[in-house]
């Protein structure tokens, strides 16, 4: 049985990657997509691992060529999820999990009919500023670009078949572990 693109999605700072590497801790079995992006490399991050660094001409190059599944403009720099890894992922029975923004997931939910979609929200506005101010990976002002982008993305919750409230951690990876299991049967 061929397996099935889980998106994840949610604003800066709701704590998605936080909640996926715990989801992968207890589900190993799924294939993390690595997306592309022209956005700098942060300190902690690894080429290929965490992202696939580009410049805006390999980007461009990338998406021209249909490579990419969907892309966005997200804060002034660009993000897609490369194709080929994900079907063949797929074909081979692994269900993929892509962790993209709001504009993303619009566009798998027109290319991948039978996708599961998940936003992840926070508890407040104010509890999503303070851990992105926490997190400390943005300077101030982009900070602001990724609140007033979190606005426009949690009006889009329609879009979604589940949303879940990051409040207690636990508590928020129990659900998508259930989200996830229960839509395999
Ligand atoms: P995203 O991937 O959505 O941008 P991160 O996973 O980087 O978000 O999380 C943003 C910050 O919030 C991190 O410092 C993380 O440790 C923290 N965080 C994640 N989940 C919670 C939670 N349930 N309660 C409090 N802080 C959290
Ligand atoms: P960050 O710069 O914090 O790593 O990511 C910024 C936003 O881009 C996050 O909401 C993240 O989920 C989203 N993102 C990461 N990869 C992709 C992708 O391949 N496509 C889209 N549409 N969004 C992505």
């Amino acid at each position: 049985m061929a397996g099935r693109v889980v998106v994840v999605s949610g604003p800066s700072g709701v704590g998605k990657g936080t909640v996926i590497r715990a989801l992968l801790g207890r589900r190993p079995e799924l294939f993390l997509s690595v997306s592309a992006t022209t956005r700098p490399r942060r300190p902690d991050e690894v080429h290929g691992v965490h992202y696939r660094f580009l410049d805006d001409a390999a980007f461009d190059a990338l998406a021209r060529s249909g490579g990419l599944l969907e892309w966005a403009d997200y804060a002034g720099r660009r993000y897609g999820t490369p194709a080929a890894p994900v079907m063949e992922a797929t074909a081979a029975g692994a269900d993929v999990l892509l962790e993209i923004e709001v504009q993303g997931a619009g566009q798998v939910r027109e290319r991948c009919p039978g996708a599961l979609l998940i936003l992840i929200v926070p508890p407040s506005l104010d509890a999503l500023a303070e851990r992105l101010h926490r997190r400390g990976t943005e300077e101030p002002e982009h900070v602001a670009a990724r609140l007033e982008a979190a606005r426009r993305e949690l009006a889009q919750a329609g879009l979604f078949d589940h949303v879940v409230v990051n409040d207690r951690l636990e508590d928020a990876v129990d659900e998508l572990d259930r989200i996830i299991g229960a839509s395999r049967r």
